[in-house]
């Protein structure tokens, strides 16, 4: 346990570098880094933005005296402190892009008050500065944790994870705890397991010239196509009339089906409308297909029928992360088989090989088939789990908001792709923007954060950093 009179020091630190902390973080906010997704530039893979920023944070703090890798402009690695164990601390450099509708600077920190506006002060350069500052602070104090901690400092979180996934690569031993101070207060402690693969369904058919639908494998599709031959538009048209989400077309021999949907992300499935399924159903009502044709619609109308497994024998539900979802993303034809994307997020006790070998079982009798199947397990730490105790007390010692609970999600953070590694701060689930609904929030034009919000994340994370010494963290 941390005394009151160290704590009392870490507080005061903390009063004293926070025009410091302001000018440093000012630096990090004045470089436009938003990172490019497979587009490198020269010997940058996510461009020069991308390794601006990272140039400037290592400059920083190495100025810190803390010594700095910086892998292949793919990130940032600092190591402070010596330990048997190390714990991982991992925010990111990068930014997404800031539209035109700002109406302060956003690549220059915007001090009004105690609110601090800019592209990346909520996300998440400023809660990485916090963090750094963490470090810094017990250093000072000479009040390092027996647990040596490595600082990540990523180049490309918001664009496709590649920074992280290069430093998985090289790093030889990864932290055996890790924190990202890049979700929610007050703790992230379950992110669902994700599981994507094909399903080839066999449709060769004179009648099915063309059939595709959606845009990318995470969002439930709103838009699905099937081009026919040899039926008669106008009789499709009359027979469909009825039905809202679907227009029949008719261009010369053929005849162009369209189905309306209505997109969602795959997290949360159940909020859409699948373009496919409508699709599917549509030419079922129809009634102009036999055969493989007819089976494979069948298949089809079956698999977007829920959006929680059973379609695929994998109704899976636990009590920290609630249920699996499912959606089919995009569909395309080739060579007389429709190739459906699925979209699988699995509660955080399930396993993806079982459910794999599940779901190849139940399509089988539609001589179905699976292909290219990918499986990012679950994160998860038990809410009573000494290690996500400890970080609620620490969180509610510096926030007391008694009504804090541990969640989980759908995922994803860097946490996902890290043992035992948990999202932790910095946004505060109670706070509500100044500047309205739409504005002023991660993501957002004049995306801001109370400084206080920032000054109250350094101090947990110092605290914690010295707490974790009184448990074992794999327990
Ligand atoms: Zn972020």
């Amino acid at each position: 346990m941390l005394s009151i009179e160290n704590e009392n020091r870490i507080k005061q630190w903390i009063e004293d570098h926070k025009e410091e902390f302001i000018a440093d973080l000012s630096k990090i906010i004045a470089v436009p880094s938003v990172a490019t997704f497979g587009v490198s530039e020269g010997e940058y893979p996510f461009g020069v933005e991308s390794a601006n920023v990272l140039a400037a944070a290592k400059e920083l703090v190495e100025s810190y005296g803390f010594p700095v890798k910086n892998l292949d402009n793919y990130c940032l690695v600092a190591n402070v402190g010596e330990g048997e164990e190390k714990i991982g601390l991992f925010g990111h450099l990068d930014v997404v892009p800031c539209g035109n509708d700002w109406n302060y600077p956003p690549y220059q920190l915007t001090v009004d008050g105690d609110l601090l506006i800019g592209r990346g002060v909520l996300d998440d350069k400023g809660p990485l500065w916090a963090s750094i500052f963490a470090v810094r602070c017990l250093k000072d104090l000479d009040l390092m944790p027996k647990r040596e901690i490595e600082i990540f400092m990523g180049g490309q979180e918001e664009c496709g994870m590649n920074d992280l996934l290069h430093y998985v690569e090289v790093t030889e031993k990864l932290p055996d705890v890790s924190f990202t101070p890049d979700g929610n207060y007050p703790i992230c402690h379950g992110e669902k397991g994700g599981l994507r693969f094909y399903l080839a369904v066999p449709c060769k058919d004179e009648k099915v010239v063309d059939f595709s639908g959606g845009t990318v494998r995470n969002v439930v599709a709103d838009k699905a196509v099937a081009t026919l031959k040899g039926v008669c538009g106008k009789a499709l048209s009359e027979k469909l009339a009825s039905n809202k989400r679907i227009s029949v077309e008719s261009e010369g021999e053929f005849v162009k089906v369209t189905a309306t949907g209505a997109s969602v992300h795959a997290s949360i499935p159940e909020n859409g409308i699948n373009a496919i399924g409508v699709l599917a159903n549509a030419l079922l009502d129809a009634e102009i297909f036999e055969g493989e044709a007819k089976a494979a619609m069948e298949f089809l109308s079956l698999v977007n029928s829920d959006y929680n497994g059973a379609a695929l024998g994998v109704p899976a539900e636990d009590e920290p992360s609630g249920k699996l979802t499912h959606v089919g993303g995009v569909i395309s034809l080739d060579r007389g088989i429709l190739n459906l994307s699925i979209d699988i997020r699995y509660p955080v006790t399930e396993n993806g090989d079982e459910l794999l070998k599940k779901i190849i079982k139940t399509v089988e009798p539609y001589k179905v088939t699976v292909h290219d199947i990918a499986d990012t397990k679950p994160a998860y730490s038990p809410a009573d789990s000494d290690k996500v105790r400890t970080c609620m007390r620490v969180i509610n010692s510096v926030f007391h908001k008694d009504h804090w609970k541990p969640y989980t999600m759908g995922g994803g953070t860097y946490a996902k792709h890290l043992p035992n590694a948990c999202a932790l701060g910095p946004e505060d689930p109670d706070y509500e923007s100044p500047f309205g609904l739409f504005r002023g929030s991660i993501h957002q034009a004049d995306e801001s954060t109370p400084a206080k919000l920032l000054f109250d994340t350094m101090l947990v994370y110092a605290k914690l950093l010295v707490e974790l010494d009184d448990i074992d963290i794999n327990k």
